[in-house]
C-alpha cells in the first residue's frame, strides 16, 4: 500500500522521536501517542481547496497518510451542516449550524478515524501476523471497528462496558466482530483488554493507533469546504478521549499552515458534569488531566475518566483560544430532545452536549451577536433512543 506524497512518517508527541509507518502503537521509547507528519510544502493546496466535500474523508487524502484508492471506506464523512435559526435567535448570535456526524456509516463521528486506522491495519496485516486486533470502547467505536474490519477477515475484539448501548453491542456482533462485555464502566473495559488477551495485540484505541485523531481532523477540512473558507467562530465539541478536539485543531492548524485560512475557530470542549477531567484541568491550569475519581453520567459515550489524549486536547484547546466547560446530564438530554423536536435532526447525547455547552458558554462568557456557531453532533439519536425517551418520561411527557 502506498503512502501519500506529502506524508513523512510518525512523530512522538512526547519525546519528538520519529518513526516509520510500520510502527502502530504509542512511542516505543517514551509511551506517548504518535502523530502523522507531513511536508506541507509538498501538499497540493489546490487539491484541498477544490476538494469535493461530498466525497468525505478521503477527498482530503493530500493530507492523510494513505491514498483514497487504498482506503477501507464506507463513504464516511461528507456530513451536512444544518442551519438552526431558532437556536441562533435564542443564543442571539448571527447563525448556528449543526454538523450532523450521526449520518456516518455506523452513526457516529468515530467512523472517520476508524476508516484511516483500518486502512493501516490492512497494510500491516499484509506484512505480518498482527492478530488479534483489540480496543476498549464506550460503544460507538467498537461498533465502528467491527464494521471497518469486517471485510478483512481478521480476529478483532471490542471490549465494552456492560452499560454501553444495546445498539452498539448488537451491531458489533452483526458486523462479525468479537465482543467482550466487561462488568462495570469504561475504565474496567480498558483494563480488561490486557488482562483477558494475555498476548501482544494490535491496538485500535484512540491515541494508541496514530490514525484515529488523524481521521477526525477531516471534520476541519470539511468545515472549510462547507463554509467556503469562512469558518465558524466557535466550534462546540462533545469531548471524552480528546480524539475530536485534537483532530479538529490539527486540521485547522494545517489549513493555516497551508495558507488557506488566516484565523482558526475557538474550540470549546463540552463534558458532562459527572465526568469532566478536561474541564477540571483547564480550571486548575494543569498540563495533563487528572483521572476523574468517580465518573457518573448517563451519557456513556462521554464517560471517559482518563482521556487517552488528555494532554494533547488541553494543548489543542489552548492553541485555539478556546476552553472546556461542563454541563449537567439533564441539560444534555433536554438539548438533544429539543433539537429533535424543532429541527429535522436526530441528535444523540453528544449533540445535546454541544448545544447545552453553547448555552453555558453564552452565560459564562457571552456572545457579541456576530458569531457563527458550529455544534458537532457526534452521534445519531438512534444510538440511545431509550435514554432520550426516558428523559421525556421523567418530565411526565
Ligand atoms: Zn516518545
Amino acid at each position: 500500500m502506498e503512502t501519500t506524497p506529502a506524508f513523512t512518517g510518525l512523530q512522538c508527541t512526547g519525546c519528538t522521536e520519529t518513526y516509520g509507518v510500520e510502527t502502530y502503537d504509542r512511542c516505543p521509547s517514551c509511551g506517548a501517542p504518535l502523530d502523522p507528519t507531513y511536508d506541507y510544502d509538498a501538499v497540493d493546496t489546490a487539491a484541498i481547496s477544490e476538494a469535493d466535500p461530498r466525497n468525505g474523508v478521503w477527498a482530503f487524502d493530500a493530507v492523510l497518510p494513505f491514498t483514497a484508492a487504498a482506503a477501507i471506506s464506507g463513504a464516511e464523512g461528507a456530513t451536512p451542516v444544518v442551519e438552526t435559526t431558532r437556536l441562533a435567535n435564542e443564543l442571539t448570535v448571527d447563525s448556528v449550524y449543526i454538523k450532523d456526524e450521526g449520518r456516518n456509516p455506523t452513526g457516529s463521528a468515530t467512523d472517520r478515524g476508524m476508516s484511516v486506522a483500518a486502512t493501516a491495519v490492512k497494510r500491516h496485516a499484509s506484512d505480518a501476523d498482527i492478530e488479534p486486533i483489540a480496543l476498549p470502547s464506550t460503544g460507538n467505536s467498537g461498533q465502528s471497528a467491527a464494521a471497518y474490519l469486517g471485510g478483512l477477515d481478521l480476529r478483532s475484539y471490542a471490549f465494552v462496558p456492560s452499560r454501553s448501548a444495546f445498539s452498539n453491542k448488537a451491531m458489533i456482533n452483526v458486523h462479525g466482530g468479537e465482543m467482550r462485555v466487561v462488568g462495570g464502566r469504561y475504565a474496567d473495559a480498558e483494563d480488561a483488554v490486557d488482562q483477558q488477551l494475555k498476548t501482544e495485540y494490535y491496538p485500535l484505541q484512540e491515541f494508541r493507533t496514530p490514525y484515529r485523531h488523524e481521521g477526525a481532523k477531516t471534520i476541519a477540512y470539511e468545515l472549510f469546504a462547507d463554509f467556503a473558507g469562512e469558518l465558524p467562530s466557535h466550534v462546540f465539541i462533545p469531548a471524552s478521549t480528546g480524539e475530536f478536539v485534537v483532530g479538529i485543531q490539527k486540521g485547522f492548524s494545517e489549513l493555516q499552515t497551508l495558507g488557506l485560512i488566516t484565523e482558526t475557530p475557538k474550540l470549546i470542549a463540552v463534558q458532562p458534569t459527572g465526568c469532566s477531567p478536561l474541564v477540571a484541568a483547564v480550571e486548575r491550569g494543569l498540563e495533563t488531566p487528572e483521572p476523574w475519581a468517580v465518573p457518573d453520567t448517563i451519557c456513556g459515550e462521554l464517560e471517559v475518566p482518563k482521556p487517552a489524549g488528555g494532554a494533547l486536547a488541553l494543548e489543542a484547546l489552548a492553541a485555539s483560544g478556546g476552553t472546556a466547560l461542563h454541563v449537567d446530564d439533564s441539560d444534555i438530554l433536554s438539548s438533544a430532545v429539543t433539537i429533535a423536536k424543532h429541527e429535522v435532526i436526530e441528535a444523540g447525547a453528544g449533540g445535546g452536549a454541544a448545544a447545552a455547552g453553547a448555552w453555558t458558554y453564552a452565560e459564562e462568557h457571552g456572545f457579541d451577536g456576530g458569531e457563527t456557531i458550529l455544534l458537532l453532533n457526534t452521534e445519531s439519536g438512534l444510538k440511545t433512543p431509550d435514554i432520550l425517551r426516558s428523559h421525556l418520561m421523567g418530565q411526565g411527557i
